[in-house]
């Protein structure tokens, strides 16, 4: 094909869609289902609605072909282990007795058994259920599903692609079962799982499939010579299948790198690639490798996981430019759509003006079909629509909104010394020593006590206007007495005073900063039915008052002990919002850094000698790139540091993170400069303190000895245990004792018992010194 005809078969499609609902339909159903209200039929027919409902709606919209496969009840790669009949020996009987209720027993386990580990899906906010794979493990074909789905979609008249999970990325995303050697790697199983996929493929092409996308973003990320062979085994078994549907071999989050040869010399029928972001290299990349000549390129051109409107000019010179490097380019979102709100437009409170800039999934899905529509009939087609956008971006880009002079000034005049505390870590060490005068061992807690029913509905009172400002005021104060009366009698050495205002670690202080702004209905699944709403960070960020300091202050005012002044760090701010896209990351996060640095110098002017900055994002937001992380961590470390750069030496810094894996990231842990952390590790029984030691890390730290994500109540032996463990890697003078994480998630029973446990553990191995 020429570049002229391959523009005039332009189509537009997309990889998946939010499953939720308009209205968070799905949840509603599978929760009732769960508890009974809602009968397995209902539940289906629910399922079989909203999928119907989105492609009518897509293919409304104008895509030439919709995703079939991308919906699920819980999450999609359970549903390709599913398919495979991974399903790990503990769940067989639940699975044979009730395939929908076994596949819940999965997700989410029940009395008899724990569900399969959850994890990040890549470095989105959604987690995925990890496969458990071992050498025994025997793969069979049930496709009952997909080709459901399918038939489905093509009684309705669509033309539809279903989408699978690849099966290379489906082994590098396993981890090996329990009882397995750990030093197993799923990958081996590949020949194994080979053969299902064909049968699979071989159902799905009898059921009418003409096109099935598998989806490889595991090959985004760095992969070994080994890895990179199977990928090229994979595709070559599976392309040299007689009986199959066309495949599109489909990458996003990244740069496929040293992948895009591999895949580009598969034969398949086509490759779908991201062009957004970093993955923008994948453009100079595929015309190195002399494109893809006689093969079906999707171009991910419009971002499926920010909530902006897209560039058109931009994205069309990109699509002109491929349109000589493939046979056909159609035009996508860089990845699902699972990850951003459903429609913009049901947005009621959000500025008008600064709603033309936002663009969900509805928006998006339209705005590839003008792009579709741009490329295969030239831009005099869309004059309109292209009008529209630049308007619309030079709004944002001129907004006071985006650009506040005040802001701008004072991000430019930070100099080095800023992000730098004026005295070192020793010297600060032995200020804090003195000016806090804890024993061996300080017992503490990562901020949050229990969220309990009456907080939430103090908060709900407040909003529906049953309350006043002031009522509300008491009911949190009454709260933070409670908490501080119990700390004080279980004798915890650092108190806290226990975060009962926030309803949201990241929301909170996004609710209180200029330059954010919240929605009504943009959830994002999260996992399973559990959904966020992620505010979003438009503009340029300041502080217009204090957010944090009459909560910490009030809880001072009622102890003799220290209480430690909590606040949200600038990475995690970013990292569980939408944020904006118009300027580089770390500009943003500078900016974030400076209004948090006016509430840390307000706490410690107010008289707090202790402030936590929590980071749980930091390890989460590395790039899936190891060229890209040096980048990411100069700034994410430079404006912690910028936060909390201004405080006197007697001030004590702490940070905190969740999450275990903080192997690679040790160095920059330390590059924050903070004076103590606390970390996630009861679990991985202290692993995270060898860590720390072997890097040689200077600094107190905390790693935790109560796993808060469980209701069981440690033993004071247990935690003793883990604390001797903690002994053997970090000396007592730099030990604390502490909780994994907040403990917002927890009852108060189970709450006071376990910190009454700790503080016993404490109390024993201090005698033991
Ligand atoms: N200070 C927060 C809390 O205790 C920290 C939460 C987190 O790390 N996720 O809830
Ligand atoms: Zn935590």
């Amino acid at each position: 094909m020429t570049p002229k005809s391959a523009a005039a078969a332009a189509r537009a499609t997309v990889y998946g869609y939010p499953r939720q609902g308009g209205n968070r339909e799905l949840k509603r159903a599978v929760e009732g289902y769960w508890k009974g209200r809602v009968t397995a039929d209902a539940l289906r027919a629910t399922a079989a609605d909203l999928r119907r409902t989105t492609w009518e709606q897509l293919a409304g919209a104008g895509l030439h072909e919709v995703p079939t496969g991308d919906f699920s009840y819980y999450d999609h790669v359970l549903d390709t282990s599913v398919m495979v009949g991974a399903v790990p020996a503990r769940h067989r009987a639940a699975v044979d007795a009730d395939p929908l209720d076994g596949y819940f027993a999965m997700a989410r386990g029940n009395q008899d058994v724990a569900p399969l580990e959850m994890t990040k899906w890549f470095d989105t906010n959604y987690h995925y259920l990890v496969p458990e794979l071992g050498p025994d493990t025997v793969f069979t074909a049930d496709s009952s599903q997909q080709v459901g789905a399918l038939t489905e979609a093509l009684a309705l008249g669509h033309t539809a692609r279903l989408v699978l999970v690849g099966p290379v990325t489906y082994l590098l995303l396993a981890k090996p079962a329990p009882g397995v050697a750990a030093g197993f790697e799923p990958l081996t199983l590949l020949d194994r799982l080979l053969p299902v996929y064909a049968e699979v493929l071989a159902d799905l092409r009898a059921a009418g499939a003409t096109w099935v996308q598998l989806d490889e973003p595991a090959l985004v990320q760095d992969r070994t010579p080994a890895e990179l062979n199977a990928a090229a085994r994979a595709y070559r078994d599976l392309g040299t299948l007689t009986d199959r549907p066309q495949l599109l071999v489909a990458s996003y989050f990244d740069r496929l790198g040293d992948a895009l040869p591999v895949l580009a010399k598969a034969p398949v029928e086509g490759l779908a690639l991201d062009f957004t972001g970093p993955a923008a290299a994948n453009l100079e990349a595929l015309a190195a490798v002399g494109g893809l000549p006689g093969k079906r390129l999707v171009a991910g051109v419009v971002d499926g996981r920010n909530i902006w409107i897209n560039d058109y000019e931009k994205s069309l010179a990109t699509l002109g430019t491929l349109l000589g490097l493939a046979e056909c380019v159609d035009v996508a979102a860089s990845c699902s759509l699972l990850h951003v709100p459903v429609d913009a437009a049901a947005e009621r409170d959000v500025d008008p003006q600064v709603l033309r800039w936002l663009a969900f999934a509805r928006q998006k899905t339209a705005e590839v079909v003008t792009l579709a529509k741009g490329l295969a009939r030239g831009t005099g087609s869309i004059t309109a629509e292209l009008a529209r956008n630049r308007a619309d971006l030079a709004s944002r880009a001129n907004s006071p909104i985006t650009r506040d002079p005040a802001v701008r000034a004072r991000v430019a005049a930070v100099t080095d010394a800023d992000g730098r505390r004026s005295a070192p870590y020793e010297q600060r060490s032995s200020a804090q020593r003195a000016a806090l005068g804890l024993p061996l061992l300080p017992t503490t807690t990562i901020g949050s006590f229990p969220q309990t029913a009456e907080l939430r509905t103090a908060r709900a009172d407040l909003r529906a206007g049953r309350i006043d400002a002031a009522a509300y005021e008491e009911r949190i104060k009454a709260e933070i007495r409670d908490v501080l009366a119990f700390q004080e009698k279980a004798g915890l050495d650092v108190l806290v005073h226990g975060e009962p205002e926030r309803n949201d670690m990241v929301q909170y202080f996004a609710e209180q900063l200029t330059g954010y702004l919240a929605t009504q209905h943009g959830w994002v699944q999260s996992y399973g039915t559990r959904y966020v709403r992620p505010p979003v960070l438009a503009g340029d960020i300041s502080r217009p008052e204090p957010m944090t300091v009459r909560w910490t202050s009030y809880a001072n005012s009622l102890t003799d002990r220290p209480v430690k002044g909590m606040l949200t760090g600038p990475v995690t701010m970013l990292a569980w919002s939408f944020v904006r896209d118009d300027q580089p990351l770390g500009d943003t996060a500078r900016q974030v850094a400076l209004a948090l640095r006016d509430e840390v110098d307000d706490l410690e002017a107010a008289g707090t000698s202790v402030i936590q900055v929590d980071e749980p994002a930091l390890r989460e937001t590395l790039p899936l790139r190891a060229a890209d992380r040096a980048g990411y961590l100069a700034w994410a470390t430079e404006s912690f540091r910028l936060t909390t750069g201004g405080v006197r030496p007697e001030t004590q810094i702490h940070t905190h993170m969740c999450y275990a894996e903080f192997g690679d990231i040790v160095q920059a842990i330390d590059d924050l400069d903070a004076d103590a952390i606390s970390l996630e590790a009861a679990r991985s029984h202290m692993q995270v303190a060898r860590e720390l030691a072997a890097h040689g890390y200077p600094r107190e730290a905390g790693p935790g000895v109560y796993d808060i994500h469980s209701p069981r109540i440690p033993s004071a032996e247990e935690a003793a245990a883990l604390l001797r463990k903690g002994l053997e890697a970090i000396p007592p003078q730099r030990l604390w004792v502490n909780p994994d994480c907040g403990l917002k998630t927890r009852g108060w029973p189970e709450t006071r018992a376990s910190l009454e446990n700790l503080v016993a553990a404490a109390r024993t191995v201090r005698d033991e010194l």
